[in-house]
Parts: C-alpha cells; structure tokens; sequence
C-alpha cells in the first residue's frame, strides 16, 4: 500500500488550490505501487505555477528523495543524475568544478524531471535552445511498468513527448546533462535603459550577435508618454582573466546568500496599481545604463533571494501569464497585448521579455519569436483579461506556456497547439492508453480524461 499524506496543494502561483493525496518514493518500487492504486502526476518542487503536478483524484509522487548524482566525467561534462536532483544541487557542486547548466530558468528551485517535462527555457533560448538540447538521454518509468531509455536515437517518438510533455507519458527516473565549460561564476552583464517597446525592439537585434543572454524588463503599468519603457539586459559569461582582481578572488569562494523571507500569506494583497505602480516608477528611476561583472547567483536568480516572495500576493495567489508570437508580428502583438495589459490595470511588476528561437519537443512551448511574460494578483476580472490576451496571442499564432498556466480551456488550448496536441496524443496512447499519467492540468485542456 502507497503511504501518502492528504494536503492542500498548489503551484508557486497558489492558485488553484486543491486536496492531493502526496507521496515521497525513494524508488521505482514504490513508484510503480502507486501506479497500481491511483492515477498518478510527478511533482518536483512545484515551481510550475498552476495545476501542472496537482492531481486530485489521484495521488503526486515527489521526487525529491530521488536526488542523488549518478556519475559525471569532468573531461566532457556529462552528468548523470536523478530526477530530483535540482539546479541548485549542480550550481553548488560543478561551478566550483568550472561547469554550468546550459539552460536555466529564472529560478534554481527546479528539479531536473521539472525542467525536461516543462521543457524550460533561459535567456539565451534564441541562441541555443531549452534544455532538452542539452539532455543526451532520459530513463523514464512508463505505464506498462518498464524503464525505456529514450533520446534521439532510441524511442525517440517518447523522447520528444515526454520533453514539454508535461510528466504524461510516464517518470523520469533519471537523465543525462551536458554542462557548459565556464571558468568564472561571474558574468558581464550591460544594463540598457530605454523609453519604449520600439527601442526594445531595435536594441535587441542591435546586440544580437555580440551577447548570449538578453531579458528586458517592461513597466507595464506606465502610461501615455511613459508607456513601454523598459530595461535590457544583456549578458555573457565573464572570463576570469578579465575580471577586477577582486572578483578573481571571489571566484574562488561559494557565494554566500543573504535571503529576505515573506513569511507568511498576506490576507490581503498588498500589490494594488498604486503600489506596482510607485515600484515600477522607482525601480526604472534607479536603473542606469552600464556595464558590469555580476554573480550567477545574481544574475539568474534575482528572485530567490526573496523566499516566498509570491506571498506578497496574498491567500489568492497570482496568475503568470507568458505568451510566446511569432517573429515577424511580434512587436505588433506585444504591443497589442501591452496596450489591453495597461488599459485593465493588471497591477503586474514582473513582466519580463525575451527572443526566443525554435525547439523541436511536440508541446515544448518556444517557436521562433518573442516571449512576454507577466505575474497577475487573483482578483476580480483578471481571467476574464487574460482570455481577451488569449485572443490576441491566437490572431497572430501565438500560445502560451502550460507550465505557468492555470487558466486555458480545452478549446483554446487545441487551437493554440493545433498540429501538435493530436501529435503528442499519438504517442500518448501508444505509451498510456489507460491514462494513468494525469494531473489536473491535463484533465482541464483535455490531454486526458476527466
Ligand atoms: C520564479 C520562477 C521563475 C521561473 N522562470 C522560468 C524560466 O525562466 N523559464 C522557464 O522555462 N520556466 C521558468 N519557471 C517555471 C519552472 O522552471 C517550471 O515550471 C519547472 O517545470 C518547475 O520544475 P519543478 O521541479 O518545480 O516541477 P513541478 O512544478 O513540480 O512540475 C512541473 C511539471 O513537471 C512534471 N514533472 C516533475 N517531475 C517530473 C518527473 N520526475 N518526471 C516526469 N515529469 C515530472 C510535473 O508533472 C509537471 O507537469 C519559473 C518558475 C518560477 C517559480
């Protein structure tokens, strides 16, 4: 019998909410016991923001005591691990070796099985890829009870699946990496502070080839003659002879985090259009043009140093909203989807944009193009807003991510990933015809059945 706890469960968002039954197997022994009692989603750290690795009708198995580094060969980089080995167990280990993840999202609380089943993204992703193009290979526990290996060469129709596949086509027990060669922890990062979304556009093709990483920030609550300023960021890996001496000697040491925590839930949010609105107006008042080394730890991870920050949105949680369009329309539907954003008053801080190049998983969520992503407190009209966005993103090809979703329908979804959703469906059947990978996410757009 499957020993699980019955509680309260939600993505980083907190919205929805529901009972799970949640197990912690430290094996494919116990894993495969659950899969004879329950229906069953894997959940790593829960970082996705909606109902990804929430199932309540059947049972979550967590990952985390499945989090041990298998081998790695420091000549080439590879690195074999288990799926519940994170990024910030890598980042402690192998950047003092002199080795980085290719791929990383903007948070280190991610585990590996999270990473490939949303098929994540960094800010270099137009230049090389999420991280499935960095995965050489995964084992993954299916339906039927056997562990198949699977990458490009070898079933590589569940290779492809199962990367943005949103954990439906089984558990990734463990995967193999192939880690970048760095020799500093340290990274150039320029700052460029520009007045609208056409400058954003000009900039970003205009540092095109001279960086590998670039992210904008956009005040999204601006208005009239401030509406669409933003920040660029820009980035490369610092090489440690060029670094002031004192960073060499940092380079050296581990980082030490200083952390701010949000304790506890707000029972009412303290983020309103007033305050996102002051804050943005300080945070591009005290943003320079320049050109400096930062630490990875920085960064990447600016949010991490405030733990449980997305309890600033109060008990009722908050929506992330990321869209992705196609190139040659895309600062026409930004700017569109701007426009509606400001006009409601979405009260957002957090809307970061970025290039995006092309990925081959079936339900990965990149294409070619530019991706927006914005952080919405529930409150009231906001789902009805973003179904207008939805409306938008679809006029121009667009779709958005289903590992930060909470909101999409059946239909929309279909029509979003219209082609790949009845792909993807092929291979699920053929892998899992009873279902027995499911969450509620996968239930709402209709990947399974409810
Ligand atoms: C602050 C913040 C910043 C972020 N920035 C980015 C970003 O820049 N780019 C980006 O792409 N994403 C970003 N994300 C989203 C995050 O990277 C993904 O949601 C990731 O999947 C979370 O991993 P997790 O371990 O928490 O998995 P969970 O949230 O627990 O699960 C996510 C999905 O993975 C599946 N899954 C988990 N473990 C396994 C397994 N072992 N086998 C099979 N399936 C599994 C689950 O069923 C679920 O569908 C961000 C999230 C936060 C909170």
């Amino acid at each position: 019998m499957t020993k699980f706890e019955e509680i309260e469960l939600s993505g980083f968002g907190k919205y929805p909410k529901a009972k799970c039954r949640v197990t912690r197997p430290s094996g494919i022994a116990e894993i495969l016991q659950s899969t004879r009692e329950f229906t069953l989603t894997p959940r790593g750290l829960g970082r996705s923001y909606g109902d990804a690795s929430i199932n309540d009708s059947g049972i979550v198995a967590e990952s985390l005591l499945m989090n041990k580094f298998i081998s790695f060969d420091d000549s080439s980089g590879i690195l074999n691990c288990e799926a519940g080995v994170s990024y910030k167990d890598i980042l402690d280990v192998f950047v003092p070796r002199g080795w980085f993840p290719g791929v990383t999202p903007g948070t280190k609380y991610v585990t590996m099985g999270g990473a490939i089943a949303s098929d994540v993204h960094g800010k270099n992703h137009h230049k090389v890829g999420s991280i499935s193009s960095f995965v050489k290979n995964i084992r993954l526990l299916i339906a039927s009870g056997e562990i198949m290996k699977c990458s490009r060469e070898e079933n590589s129709d569940l290779f492809w699946a199962t990367v943005g596949g949103m954990g439906l086509t089984g558990f990734i027990i463990e995967c193999e990496l192939q880690l970048k060669k760095i020799n500093s922890p340290f990274f150039n990062n320029r700052s460029v502070k520009l007045h609208n979304i056409d400058e954003l556009f000009d900039k970003f093709e205009e540092f095109d080839d001279e960086y590998l990483y670039s992210v904008a920030w956009i005040d999204i609550v601006a208005s009239g003659s401030k509406y669409g300023r933003n920040v660029l960021f820009l980035g490369n890996y610092s090489r440690f002879e060029e670094l002031p001496i004192g960073l060499q000697q940092k380079s050296a040491m581990k980082y030490v985090e200083k952390k701010i925590s949000v304790p506890f839930e707000i029972p009412f949010t303290t983020l309103n259009k007033l305050s996102v609105s002051l804050f943005n107006t300080a945070y591009y008042a005290a943003a320079r043009s320049k050109d400096e080394y930062v630490h990875y730890d920085k960064y990447f991870y600016p949010l991490d140093f405030i733990l449980n920050w997305n309890h600033i949105y109060s008990k009722s949680g908050l929506i992330q909203y990321q869209l992705n369009v196609p190139e040659d329309k895309g600062k026409e539907a930004i700017d569109k989807v701007l426009k509606k954003v400001v006009a409601f008053g979405g009260g957002s801080f957090l809307a970061v944009l970025k290039k995006m190049g092309d990925q081959d998983g079936i339900l990965s969520f990149p294409f070619k193009g530019y991706t927006l992503s914005m952080d919405f407190p529930v409150r009231k009209g906001i789902i009805e807003m973003c179904k207008e966005l939805d409306k938008i993103v679809m006029e121009y090809g667009g779709r958005t991510y289903l590992t930060k979703d909470s909101i999409l329908d059946e239909k929309t979804f279909k029509q979003m990933y219209n082609g790949l959703w009845e792909k993807w469906m092929a291979i699920k059947v053929k892998y899992d015809p009873e279902n027995k990978f499911t969450s509620n996410l996968a239930r709402r757009i209709g990947l399974c059945p409810s």
